[in-house]
């Protein structure tokens, strides 16, 4: 069938979703939640297990699984970076520098 965009459940919540909001399906309170959670530098913790589950009535009540459903469902911000916590150091590659003489044009311009 095809979907109409009107009336989906957002996939976090299962209120009504208006649209794609952070790639994924999601109702405005999501949206605006995840916007800012993203936006937060504390972790958030889950006062329970990790497993509530978050319905359109409690989900208010647990913003650690509110925020991990977010990203279950697929939710990221616009930089696909930020999806990946733990820093990663791009720069650690190809330590060596001078270990092959002769190959270079430069070197040879000095031997000549
Ligand atoms: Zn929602
Ligand atoms: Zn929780």
């Amino acid at each position: 069938p095809r979907a109409k965009v009107a009336d989906q459940a957002c996939g976090v919540c299962g209120d009504l979703a208006r649209g794609y909001h952070f790639n994924a399906l999601t109702c405005e309170g999501c949206k605006s939640f995840f916007r800012r959670a993203i936006k937060r530098t504390t972790q958030l913790r889950c006062p329970f297990l990790n497993k509530c589950s978050i319905t359109k009535n409690n989900r208010r009540s647990c913003q650690a699984c509110r925020f991990r459903k977010c990203q279950d469902i697929g939710m990221r911000s616009g930089k696909s970076s930020s999806a990946h916590p733990g820093p990663r150091l791009p720069l650690n590659h190809e330590p060596h520098q001078c270990s092959n003489p002769g190959s270079s044009p430069r070197l040879n311009r000095y031997l000549l």
